[in-house]
């Protein structure tokens, strides 16, 4: 039998909406959010969906970016090459050699990232990394007409072309797009499980636009809820990988969800940060801990909010982010699921109070 959380995370990463773009990752969210809650939009296409407690206030913000990082084509060549804008933060040596998709008025038109072959590069050169600007998308046409006839004009999004993959130990899966569609879908699986249980606030689940070029979704979206308390939802850079050292990041896969203690744009309010950890410790749900020291979350936006809004960063930990093909663990998210339906059940006036008394 099909495995809906397993499905939900398929269909939300397979979904293309790179920043600005987001109308089909959207049209999704709002799908799922349908039985959830009362849907409204901000203007530029954030997804709010309001799902009620017994109480008004508290106002609970849960945010994840529905976004994901990818290009847009600037220019083309005459022989029929596409430069390309990249939107988001790319990691330049993941980029040779991926399919990516355009969506143009006319359909989606596959090509794959190329360089200058290593044969044809003087030996000095062959062992450096080759620079973004060296590379060009190639959908196979020979020229700038068959490009245009194909229907790709400037200003098209390209998208990683990559499809989700569980892996073999059956636990652990494969995709693009988990930065952050994990965090919408962390929004859907918790509200989905508030359903039948009862909590003391109002629960604002808001899948935002725009993180990846500098938190704009949220910016706007935060002004539409005006929240008491927000909690983010994101992906963690797991640090479990070969090279990396344990005071660069500790955060194994499989271990548990892990919270954001600092982040270049926010550092989490101490009282909130406690109360997810005590709630952790308490329900015996595994939870680590880590930090980003460059980058940030739409907490960055959320938590400056009116006269400030205590906000904490919850994220399932992810091995290659920022590619086109990052593994998450299932566990971890199930385990992160649990942590959010048991804090949004916990959080009252009383306790929000406190987080800024
Ligand atoms: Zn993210």
């Amino acid at each position: 039998m099909a495995d809906p959380t397993m499905e939900l995370l398929r269909e939300l990463t397979e979904a293309k909406g790179i920043p600005g773009y987001e109308g089909q990752v959207r049209g999704i969210v709002r799908k799922h959010f349908e039985s959830l809650g009362e849907i409204s939009q901000d203007k530029i296409g954030s997804v709010i969906c309001k799902a009620e407690g017994s109480f008004e206030a508290p106002k609970v913000m849960l945010a994840g970016h529905m976004d994901e990082i990818g290009f847009m084509v600037k220019h083309i060549t005459k022989e029929g090459f596409i430069h390309f804008l990249p939107l988001g933060g790319w990691f330049d040596q993941v980029l040779l050699g991926q399919r990516v998709v355009i969506n143009t008025r006319q359909g989606e038109v596959v090509g794959v990232i190329g360089a200058k072959p290593p044969h044809l590069l003087p030996a000095d050169q062959r062992n450096k990394v080759v620079q973004r600007k060296e590379m060009f998308i190639d959908i196979g046409a020979t020229s700038k007409e068959e490009v245009e006839e194909a229907g790709v004009r400037a200003g098209d999004p390209v998208i990683p072309r990559a499809d989700f993959v569980l892996l073999a130990n059956g636990n652990t899966y494969l995709s693009k797009a988990f930065d952050d569609r994990v965090g919408v879908a962390l929004i859907v699986s918790s509200l989905e499980e508030l359903k039948s249980n009862d909590h003391p606030n109002t629960i604002f689940g808001v899948a935002t636009v725009q993180e990846e070029v500098g938190v704009r979704g949220a910016t706007t979206s935060v002004r539409a809820v005006d929240p008491d308390v927000a909690i983010i939802l994101e992906i963690d850079i797991a640090g479990d990988v070969p090279g990396i050292k344990p005071e660069e990041s500790s955060v194994k896969l499989g271990k548990g969800p892990s919270m954001l203690i600092y982040d270049a744009r926010m550092i989490p309010n101490i009282k909130l940060r406690n109360f997810l950890m005590d709630t952790a410790e308490e329900m015996e749900i595994p939870l680590q801990v880590s930090y980003f020291e460059r980058g940030g979350t739409d907490g960055g936006a959320i938590h400056l909010h009116n006269t400030g809004v205590p906000t904490v960063v919850l994220t399932v930990p992810a091995r290659h982010i920022h590619s086109d093909s990052s593994i998450i663990h299932r566990g971890d998210y199930d385990y992160a699921v649990q942590l959010l339906v048991e804090v949004l059940k916990r959080l009252d006036a009383e306790i929000v109070a406190e987080f800024t008394a």
